[in-house]
């Protein structure tokens, strides 16, 4: 079979499982496969496959065809331009968090030494990214999930900044004593009624890692309450909010005395809200 051939019959078997994006995700699976970049599938559209790759592609796509998230089918999610592994168990990075990323630094870039912590940090994605973009970071990770801590250690050692943090097993922030400069945050935040419309994918992801008591709010009041002491003068909180809890978020916040600001992502939505000691 030829990859042109393949490459049909892969087509309308995802269309079949009435996933939208079936071209694209045929061609990402078997570029992996080939261990070529996609754009080379087009040019090699009558190279053969060998039996061993064929069965292999048939493998994985089977898996696509259940509506297992690519992510989790190849393993590995890009973050911010890094690799990040990933399986089943832990949440799958979302581009939108990238602007997250790209704040803290903002607000980090004239600290020396600075010292942070991610609160349910899952893969590492947004702990591990500061580190490799900020040289003189320290880091603290908390998750409650034991799959995650082992994870976000994994990634560590891949990106190679394992020596700059500390990955902590816990509740939120339970145990922890430090004065940090700011505490980043991507927590579950969606409501139990929201859940049940999320796409097939979505709920293949743990749902220890989305949903959210209090119509989706519970963490928000529990980060500010049990971190608001540990952040040193000037410090600040960032948080990933859903579409429609930044304004709520920024008053929880502004009741403390914060001072508040709120950044959109690239789809217009107000994903991220800041507050400063
Ligand atoms: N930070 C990662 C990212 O942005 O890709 C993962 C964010 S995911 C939306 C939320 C994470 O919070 C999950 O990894 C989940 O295990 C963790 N979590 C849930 N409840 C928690 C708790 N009580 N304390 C600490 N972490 C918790
Ligand atoms: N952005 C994710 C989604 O829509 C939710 C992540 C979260 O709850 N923090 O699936």
């Amino acid at each position: 079979m030829t990859v042109k051939e393949i490459l049909e019959i892969a087509y309308k078997k995802l269309k079949n499982a009435e996933i939208e994006t079936y071209i694209l995700d045929a061609q990402i699976i078997l570029s992996y496969v080939l261990k070529v970049p996609k754009w080379k599938l087009i040019i090699e559209a009558d190279k053969k496959l060998t039996s061993k790759q064929q069965k292999e592609f048939f493998k994985l796509l089977t898996l696509r065809e259940k509506r297992i998230p690519i992510a989790y089918i190849l393993k590995q999610k890009e973050f911010f331009g890094y690799n990040f592994y990933v399986e089943e168990g832990i949440l799958i990075p979302r581009p939108e968090t990238e602007i997250l990323v790209e704040i803290v630094l903002n607000k980090i870039k004239d600290l020396n030494n600075p010292i942070g912590i991610d609160i349910g940090t899952g893969s590492g994605a947004i702990c591990l990214s500061l580190l490799k973009e900020k040289t003189s970071l320290l880091m603290i990770c908390t998750d409650i999930s034991q799959k995650a801590v082992k994870i976000t250690l994994k990634n560590a050692k891949l990106l190679n900044v394992e020596d700059r943090v500390k990955i902590i097993r816990t509740d939120i922030l339970k145990g922890i004593k430090a004065t940090v400069d700011f505490i980043v945050s991507n927590p579950p935040y969606i409501s139990r009624e929201e859940y049940e419309t999320l796409q097939p994918e979505v709920k293949k992801e743990p749902k220890e890692a989305l949903i959210a008591e209090k119509g989706g709010i519970f963490f928000y009041e529990e980060i500010i309450n049990q971190g608001r002491d540990l952040l040193r003068d000037k410090g600040f909180f960032a948080f990933e909010v859903g579409y429609n809890q930044a304004q709520k978020v920024a008053n929880l916040l502004t009741n403390i005395g914060f001072k508040t600001e709120i950044y959109k992502d690239l789809a217009g939505i107000n994903r991220v809200v800041i507050g400063e000691k």
